[in-house]
């Protein structure tokens, strides 16, 4: 005697004894094996089902590669749909830097240096090219003067000789 799992064409799992292999084929195909839960005829053989083993490993197995199956388009169809919502891509992207302390101490030594000169220097505003060209032939008595120069002028005065230097200019204080 051998026992066989089966499972009709509705998915239905039950056990048969049977005299021989060759008895389950014949019994099959002469319909005389018949699911006990809805009568079909059309049954086919599972797996050799070990002797205590009851009908709900037959459908346990049958119902995990079709889970498994249909498991992983799920999440990988959440996670797309969620990607978008999770991104700040809509936001203005706005410039941004870390600073180390070593930057920090930079900017306030410029920022103290920038204060220094403008504190102590007279302001001469576009008239510094003549300014500094006076103090520079000794027409005027030298002082500390900050002003501005256009890019040419500023290259005029290089090539005679005087020297000045661009006033720091902190990041944040060019809007
Ligand atoms: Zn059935």
């Amino acid at each position: 005697m051998i026992k066989y799992a089966l499972s009709c064409e509705h998915g239905h799992a039950f056990e048969s004894w049977f005299a021989s292999s060759a008895a389950y084929d014949k019994q099959v195909k002469n319909a005389l094996v018949f699911c006990p839960l809805c009568n079909s005829t059309k049954v086919e053989k599972a797996i050799m089902a070990p002797r205590l083993a009851g009908t709900r490993k037959r459908e346990r197995e049958t119902a995990t590669p079709a889970s498994g199956a249909a498991a992983p388009p799920a999440p990988a169809a959440e996670s797309s749909a969620s990607l978008p919502a999770g991104v700040p891509a809509q936001q203005p992207a706005a410039p941004v830097a870390m600073m180390s302390p070593q930057e920090r101490e930079f900017r306030k030594k410029l920022r103290e240096l920038r204060e220094h000169l403008t504190q102590n220097a007279d302001y001469v505003g576009r008239k510094f090219p003549e300014e500094a060209r006076k103090m520079h032939y000794g027409e005027v008595k030298h002082r500390s003067i900050y002003g501005e120069a256009s890019p040419d002028e500023a290259k005029d005065l290089h090539e005679e000789g005087i020297e000045f230097h661009p006033l720091p200019v902190l990041p944040d204080e060019r809007n």
